[in-house]
């Protein structure tokens, strides 16, 4: 299985991950991990030297000291591998952690030693800063370097620090004069004390005790604000490498846990065909996904030279929550789907789970993150969400080039049109918008060129190509601007496009262009929903028309509908998809019967159409007769996409945030705590939906593992309506925007909303199977 971070690799990631994988499996790791436990714990030091000598250590270091001077990415790559693999040897700790802090110093004989022997793989070193479980920034309480004749003695204690027995000797984090110091102390100097303890892995944690150590001039590596600076970069660096890491865990188990599921029989048949399991991996597939989506998102954002202190703080918490929780979620539920065996010391899957474990709670747990997370971010957010930085508003031109257009410059002069046209209080609607509530703007942005973004020039639309037509959709949405009746733009013209004939072409577009044809979208039954094939409005041929009787339902903009797009049964005799057929209908003909009903919210959201011997000229047939079921499937496309779009989970929380602020919670640890874990939810989300939106932009074909952004981003979406209706209290139960010195915004409406999103286009449980069939290839 690769993830959308792995399948987005530059040429010298793609060789590291690659040259990594080739050398873990060139042994069974696993057998190593055991032996190494059995072992009393540890490393082997002849693999770290050819750790060493394949270039691992020295990516981080800069040529000038014989290094390779790349990037983060490089070593994510390797560290993922060494995830999948279950490298024993501590890469992190022995590895990134220490050089990323040697390279953060201020240049030294010192230091540019010791880089260059911990490159060469010829010390072993680490860092030992942390002397309480749950620090994340050194404090140096306890461990303190006084002066005495001369030179410095160091006192004091350090707690889990890796690697312990076998290093050479380890960078220290303490004080030095009452500053901030970072000293070099070697193993085998007098006073240096160690114990080990194991960790359910098998690797050992370390505790490191000093005794009137002996600290010369020459050992001191930095002093003041410089060594805390670089400290914490370098534990920020820990952290993003060990996500990556952890990814990878949490990919290998997955896929092992799959191949499980395809091999063992019960009830005379594999397991992985049972849909509680397959759902249940959907899940993990999920989880597996956005830590993956969030990697690539942290490193991208960490590689910027504009990134400061608190970006590389939140960033590293953000991706160490998310990619810890999805390693131990993911492993947990592979010992569950492997039933006792799992269970048990010898089978390999329990492996994952403790490395997940040990992981998890090294360099801070997903919890400490989220609250450091929460601390940061909460500075900033008293901040309205940015959609100021407008350009002048010029004229569209109709015969823009919008190739030659840079992006940015779109996204203003996008930004810059809906803030002139767009009515203000109709941005961020509760509720669908009826074709009388919306008119005005579809005629607006008719009369201006600006309705089809998506249809190319000849039929009258903008013709943007795919990264500006996302663009188009992102800025709309940011705007909070109201889907307008829009089925005849976004799935009539682009069907008749492709399968249309001319003449259907010229008779039906520049109506909806023209907003004089409202279009309704007509595939389900009372007896057909999730399973749309069984559809039995049926329409028989009888001269040169269709007589359609039948009965459509849920509707939506039925009560507005003008025409509908439908699904027929043209042939009984056949397999149910091979009997379908598209027909187009204009409502007004007789025996067309329309009945609006309510949804939760009271909305005459949408409607059941009944159909009593409807003639339909044999003209409206769209494609072939008994093809429809093809047409129907081809609208699948930019849709999969925005039906994860995170505009509603973001607006929804911008909401949770402004109530927060009026009443007062963000006082509340326990609120804080739910409001923080679906900021990240969110956050994740908008990774994940980059990452496909990119493949989109790329003019890929968008792959079937977009199923997931469906289901995170419409349950996120619950979540969040959830925690605003809960921390509205009494308001909670109110129908309408709620308006007082305390409160201003429409409590339910997103709850009411969310509850429909989980089931239209394709329900969350459909999204699910797909995803169980077609990217984990689980068996019927
Ligand atoms: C707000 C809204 C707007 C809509 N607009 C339109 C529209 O404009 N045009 C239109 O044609 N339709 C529309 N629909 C209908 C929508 O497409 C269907 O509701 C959807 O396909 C589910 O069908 P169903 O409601 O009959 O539920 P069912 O298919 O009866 O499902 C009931 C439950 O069983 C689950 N389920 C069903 N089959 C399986 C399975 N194989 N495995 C696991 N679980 C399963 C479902 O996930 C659901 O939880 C709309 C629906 C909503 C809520």
């Amino acid at each position: 299985m690769t993830t959308q971070a792995s399948d987005m690799d530059t040429e010298s990631i793609t060789m590291f991950r690659d040259s990594a994988s080739a050398f873990l499996d060139a042994v069974d790791q696993r057998q190593r991990v055991r032996a190494l436990e059995a072992g009393g714990g540890g490393f082997d030091r002849d693999v770290w030297q050819q750790i060493a000598d394949m270039g691992w250590l020295s990516i981080l270091v800069p040529e000038s000291l014989d290094g390779l001077g790349l990037g983060l990415a490089e070593v994510a790559a390797i560290a993922q591998e060494c995830g999948r693999h279950l490298l024993p040897e501590p890469l992190v700790d022995a590895g990134v952690h220490p050089l990323a802090l040697l390279c953060a110093l201020p240049v030294s004989s010192a230091r540019d030693e010791l880089i260059k022997k911990l490159s060469a793989g010829h010390t072993v070193a680490g860092v030992a800063w942390q002397e309480k479980a749950g620090e994340l920034e050194a404090s140096n309480q306890l461990t303190r370097a006084t002066s005495s004749h001369g030179q410095w003695v160091l006192e004091g204690q350090k707690r889990f620090v890796r690697p312990g027995l076998g290093a050479d000797g380890w960078i220290v984090s303490c004080h030095l004069d009452a500053q901030p110091a970072l000293v070099w102390v070697s193993a085998d100097q007098a006073g240096v004390r160690l114990s080990a303890e194991q960790a359910v892995d098998g690797s050992l944690l370390c505790s490191v005790s000093f005794t009137q150590v002996e600290i010369a001039s020459s050992q001191l590596l930095a002093l003041g604000p410089t060594a805390q600076a670089a400290l914490s970069r370098a534990n920020e660096v820990a952290r993003i490498i060990q996500s990556a890491e952890l990814v990878g865990i949490a990919e290998r188990a997955l896929s092992l846990t799959r191949d499980y599921l395809c091999t063992r029989t019960q009830f005379g048949k594999p397991i992985g065909s049972f849909q509680a399991l397959q759902h249940r991996m959907v899940d993990g597939l999920i989880q597996v996904e956005l830590g993956a989506a969030c990697l690539r998102e942290g490193l991208a954002v960490v590689s910027s030279p504009d990134a400061g202190e608190q970006l590389w703080a939140s960033t590293a918490s953000r991706l160490k929550s998310r990619c810890a929780f999805a390693a131990c979620e993911m492993t947990r539920m592979a010992i569950q789907l492997h039933g006792a065996i799992g269970t048990t010391n010898e089978y390999d899957i329990g492996l994952y789970f403790k490395r997940a474990m040990t992981l998890s709670s090294r360099w801070g747990n997903p919890a400490s993150h989220r609250r450091r997370y929460a601390h940061i971010v909460g500075a900033s957010r008293a901040a309205v969400p940015a959609t100021t930085d407008q350009a002048e508003y010029t004229e569209f031109p109709p015969d823009a080039r919008w190739d030659d257009m840079p992006e940015v410059e779109f996204r203003r002069m996008v930004r810059a049109f809906f803030a002139k046209h767009y009515p203000a209080e109709r941005r961020y609607r509760p509720y669908r918008q009826t074709w009388a509530e919306s008119k005005d703007w579809y005629m607006t942005l008719s009369r201006l060129g600006w309705l089809a973004p998506a249809w190319p020039k000849e039929h009258g639309g903008m013709g943007l190509p795919a990264d500006k037509l996302i663009a188009y959709i992102e800025e709309s949405e940011a705007w909070g601007v109201a889907r307008p009746p829009d089925q005849g733009l976004v799935m009539v013209g682009p069907i008749l496009m492709r399968f249309g004939t001319d003449e259907q072409r010229a008779r039906f577009l520049p109506k909806i262009l023209a907003g004089e044809q409202v279009w309704t979208q007509g595939y389900s039954e009372p007896n057909a929903g999730s399973d749309l094939a069984a559809v039995r409005t049926e329409a028989v041929i009888d001269g040169n028309e269709f007589v359609v009787n039948g009965q459509k339902t849920w509707t939506t903009w039925g009560m507005d509908g003008t025409h509908m797009f439908m699904l027929v049964r043209t042939d009984k005799t056949v397999k149910k998809q091979a009997g379908i057929s598209f027909l187009l209908v204009d409502l007004k003909t007789p025996g067309v019967t329309v009945r609006p009903i309510q949804n939760l919210a009271a909305e005459r959201e949408f409607c059941e159409v009944f159909f009593d011997n409807v003639r339909v000229p044999l003209a409206n047939l769209v494609g072939e007769l008994n093809q429809g079921w093809t047409v129907a499937k081809a609208l699948l496309g930019f849709e999969r996409l925005f039906t994860g779009s995170p505009k509603h989970s973001q607006h929804t929380l911008h909401q949770v945030e402004k109530l927060a602020r009026q009443r007062g919670l963000l006082e509340d640890p326990v609120f804080l705590a739910r409001l923080t874990e679906l900021q990240l939810d969110t956050a994740d989300l908008g990774a994940a939906y980059n990452g496909f939106a990119a493949i989109a932009k790329r003019g890929e074909s968008i792959p079937a593992s977009i199923s997931m952004l469906k289901i995170w981003s419409t349950e996120t979406y619950e979540r969040l309506a959830l925690l605003l209706m809960e921390s509205a209290d009494d308001y909670g139960g109110l129908r309408d925007h709620c308006l007082t010195d305390e409160i201003d915004l429409h409590v339910v409406a997103p709850l009411f909303n969310a509850l429909g999103a989980k089931i239209f286009a394709g329900s969350n449980e459909i999204q699910r199977n797909i995803l169980a069939k077609a990217v984990l290839d689980l068996p019927s």
